[in-house]
């Protein structure tokens, strides 16, 4: 198919269609497990004459898999240049790696994904990077904040796990007035939900292990990017200068998952999203539940913003019980949810983010970025609507149904 028409097409239709192999016309890509390629004499003067993104040479400086891959995942994300890696964390190393030296400044929102924060907080303070933290729906303190050496402002599309959304125009404003790049993670929205490049974000690093994959089945991350504001080599940079030399590569076998994940994202989120809302207002009327967090309800403080920037509200919502024993009490109990550590995937599945995915962090932090004892995260899945809604109300039953005053 030509370029212009695959860019032409629906969301749903760019996610299932890829051009068939040139060789044997095979529909479903074939999967090279080869880590090395040969060489002949015009290939081995290619490379020399600068073509190693075009040629295959080695493993970890790329693989067919992973150049299909980043096509796909760079017309989903609607950027002019895409690169996939082992995981979500290698793709926000190695954009901060990328980036930044020592001296650099980074203004971010207190709310992110815990081994983020970590990264930001402590790792990359060994390396005189300093990060401040704030709320970045706060225009005025995130204003306040930059100073000449800031480079990056960062910040999740839905934020981990307290489904907070930041108000994209006004940052990028900031950011443009002060030369500073704006990063924005998607893990938690996915493509379908949002595409942060269409509103002016300049990097999108993502966790693929989440929707993208979809099954619980593979680890994978993705560096998206909009040329506009970075050097025209950036992305050849980024790979070369960077990756190849840090070595955070995703396995071909993974690519090919996460190809293959990809062509039912928009079936699987249509779906999610909309148990999730369903999900959210049956909670929110919940005698044991005192708090709902989901950007589709009306009392989520950011509604009228992800009304405008993502109507579909995503498939992430976080409710909150009396304390951390009802949260383990809750999550314990589930029949069909499971109670696990990762999200995206067809499973409804919950974890307790104070106690799990931020246990590192300690409870004078955790409080700043609204992370409360008694909150249980839920993942939708792909189960009937009304069982998932049946396993939770079963596991709430189980617990003191006065709410907190
Ligand atoms: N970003 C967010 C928002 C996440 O929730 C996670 C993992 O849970 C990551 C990044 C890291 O992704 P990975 O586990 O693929 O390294």
């Amino acid at each position: 198919m030509k370029k212009k028409t695959r860019h032409n097409l629906a969301f749903a239709s760019k996610a299932v269609y890829y051009d068939p192999d040139p060789k044997t016309k095979s529909i479903s890509a074939p999967l090279y497990l080869s880590n090395n390629f040969q060489y002949d004499e015009e290939i081995y003067q290619n490379i020399v004459k600068g073509a190693r993104i075009t040629e295959n040479i080695y493993g970890r400086c790329g693989n067919p898999n992973e150049t299909l891959l980043q096509e796909q995942v760079a017309l989903l994300e609607n950027a002019d240049g895409c690169l996939a890696l082992g995981s979500g964390m290698a793709a926000v190393a190695t954009t901060c790696f990328a980036l930044l030296r020592p001296g650099d400044h980074i203004v971010s929102d207190w709310t992110t994904y815990s081994s983020t924060h970590e990264m930001f907080d402590h790792r990359l303070t060994d390396f005189g990077i300093t990060t401040t933290f704030v709320d970045c729906n706060d225009i005025t303190a995130v204003k306040a904040s930059i100073t000449d050496k800031t480079k990056i402002i960062y910040f999740e599309t839905i934020a981990n796990p307290n489904m907070r959304v930041t108000e994209i125009p006004p940052l990028v404003q900031l950011a443009r007035d002060n030369n500073v790049l704006v990063i924005c993670d998607n893990t938690f929205a996915s493509p379908y939900v949002m595409r942060p490049l269409d509103w002016g974000v300049d990097i999108v690093v993502e966790s693929a292990t989440k929707f993208m994959g979809g099954h619980n089945d593979v680890l994978g991350g993705i560096i998206a990017i909009k040329q506009t504001n970075l050097p025209d080599d950036f992305l050849h940079e980024l790979r070369w200068s960077t990756h190849v030399k840090l070595g955070g590569v995703l396995s071909p076998f993974n690519a090919w998952m996460l190809l293959r994940g990809l062509q039912t994202l928009p079936v699987r989120l249509e779906r999610q999203c909309e148990t999730a809302m369903k999900l959210a207002k049956h909670l929110e009327n919940h005698p044991a539940v005192n708090k709902v967090h989901y950007p589709g309800l009306t009392s989520h403080p950011n509604h009228e913003i992800a009304k405008t920037q993502m109507p579909n509200y995503g498939a992430m919502l976080t409710f909150e019980v009396a304390d951390g024993q009802s949260a383990i009490k809750v999550c314990g109990n589930l029949e069909l949810c499971a109670f696990a550590a990762s999200l995206g995937s067809v499973r409804t599945i919950t974890q307790i983010p104070a106690t799990m995915a931020f246990l590192d962090i300690p409870k004078v932090e955790r409080e700043k970025m609204n992370i409360q004892d008694g909150m249980v995260r839920v993942s939708v899945g792909l189960e009937d609507p009304n069982d998932i809604i049946y396993d939770i109300d079963q596991a709430l039953s189980q617990i003191d149904t006065h709410k907190q005053s």
